[in-house]
């Protein structure tokens, strides 16, 4: 292997777009993951290539975000937004395009590393054509998804089953948390590598603004108590729990609370039925002078929103990691999460915040008063979580744990044969 070789990686991410804005329809964490990921690794020298689909005529084909990183968009299927539930069938045009790509640019990658289900068949594609290594993070399982949701997508089994092989043969898999790790090997398979790399967060950008201006900037009243959410309107993240409970919490009587609910695109687009269901219910309970929806909030104005909360509320039915809890904690302010996945792992309960069960109002609203009612305690939780995200999820850090994954993995010597074609999916055939 030579040294240009050596430091030469492709991240693949066909439905969260490494380069697009972060909060709407589907981009969330699994976007700005890849996109951090990729800038952080080209920072250490390494030539990055993230791979994702195109969803218009109108996206360039080609962005370069930094030196040695670029995101590179491929057709597959109509160039339009498809909900990940339907993109499986697309997924062969995404391998021949890619391997168009490699043949008209003399590249041939040595390492790819998947993100989501749907990326992993692609991965597995490309390993079976060119040996190419494999390193996949899940981001979500569906094993665990399906058992939180009523509606179980036509998808279901074959994701399921897409979830299985990759585990049982990717060269190693990335968990964002113990939990997730143990998920793996209770719901999906005992075989295959894993090792646990966390999420990171901007430790620079999240922990930039300073609270009292940050509050003064978003007329924030210095006796109003602010309780924040951020996140996609998906019924998984459970905002409809943490708008009862601010009904429910002491504060509410003072009338001095206020709740943000940042994030969301506007109405029309695939998350609007679920913003839709919100206001019904902030209508319904008499909360809508309490309760502002500014929309999407930009990365650039985050740390304003963070900084000026007195808490930030994660009340998700399942998740993964949950970047969100992170990037509050790195900017000092106390995080009020469920106790399910990665949240077990990066909120530390009285110490960083405080864990209460999904979907519980009674729990949430309990939790909130014990925060509101004691600012020293706050301010104290909040030093520590940022202490927390410094030590443990800074990007820069977790680019290095990948960086020694990959280098690792590239000296290693590949075993399996080639197999020169592309299997369309087991759907298809
Ligand atoms: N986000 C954002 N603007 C918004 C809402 C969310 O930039 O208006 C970002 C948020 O800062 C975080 C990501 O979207 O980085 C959400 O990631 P998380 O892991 O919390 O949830 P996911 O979307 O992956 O379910």
């Amino acid at each position: 292997m030579n040294s240009t070789t050596e430091k030469r990686i492709a991240l693949i991410s066909v439905h969260g777009d490494p380069a697009i804005e972060i909060g709407k329809e589907e981009a969330g964490g699994q976007n700005v993951y890849v996109r951090q990921v990729g800038e952080a690794l080209g920072q250490l020298g390494w030539q990055v290539d993230m791979f994702t689909r195109k969803i218009s005529a109108e996206q360039d084909t080609i962005v370069q975000h930094s030196k040695n990183c670029r995101t590179i968009r491929f057709k597959a299927g109509a160039l339009e937004f498809v909900p990940r539930d339907n993109l499986f069938g697309y997924l062969p045009e995404f391998v021949e395009n890619l391997l168009k790509f490699q043949k008209e640019n003399g590249v041939t990658y040595p390492l790819f590393h998947t993100n989501y289900w749907l990326s992993s068949w692609v991965g597995m594609q490309l390993k079976k054509i060119q040996r190419s290594k494999q390193v996949h993070t899940y981001h979500s399982l569906g094993a665990v998804k399906y058992n939180t949701i009523d509606n179980i997508p036509l998808i279901a089994t074959q994701r399921l089953a897409v979830e299985k092989e990759v585990l049982e043969t990717a060269d190693r898999i990335v968990a964002t948390s113990p939990q997730e790790q143990e998920h793996m090997r209770s719901l999906v398979s005992t075989k295959g590598n894993i090792d646990i790399i966390p999420c990171g967060t901007d430790i620079r950008r999240f922990g930039s603004a300073e609270r009292e201006a940050a509050r003064t900037e978003l007329g924030i009243k210095p006796e109003e108590k602010l309780v924040l959410y951020v996140g996609r309107f998906d019924p998984r993240k459970g905002i409809e729990t943490v708008v009862r409970a601010v009904r429910e919490s002491q504060f509410f009587e003072s009338q001095n609370l206020k709740l943000i609910i940042g994030g969301g695109s506007t109405p029309g687009n695939s998350d609007g039925d679920e913003r839709d269901r919100i206001e019904g219910i902030i209508n319904e309970l008499g909360l809508t002078e309490f309760v502002s929806l500014p929309g999407r909030l930009s990365q650039d104005v985050l740390p304003t929103y963070y900084a000026a909360a007195d808490v930030c509320v994660v009340p998700s039915h399942y998740e993964p990691f949950g970047l969100v809890a992170i990037e509050a904690m790195a900017s000092g302010t106390p995080v009020i999460a469920s106790d399910v996945g990665g949240l077990q792992f990066t909120v530390v309960p009285e110490q960083t915040g405080l864990l209460a069960p999904p979907q519980d109002v009674p729990a949430f609203a309990e939790a909130i008063d014990r925060i509101l009612s004691n600012s020293e305690w706050r301010d104290k939780l909040g030093v520590a979580g940022r202490k927390r995200v410094i030590e443990k999820f800074s990007w820069d850090g977790v680019a290095h744990q990948l960086a020694a994954l990959y280098t690792q993995l590239l000296a290693q010597p590949i075993e399996q044969p080639i197999e020169q074609v592309v299997k369309e999916p087991a759907l298809l055939s």
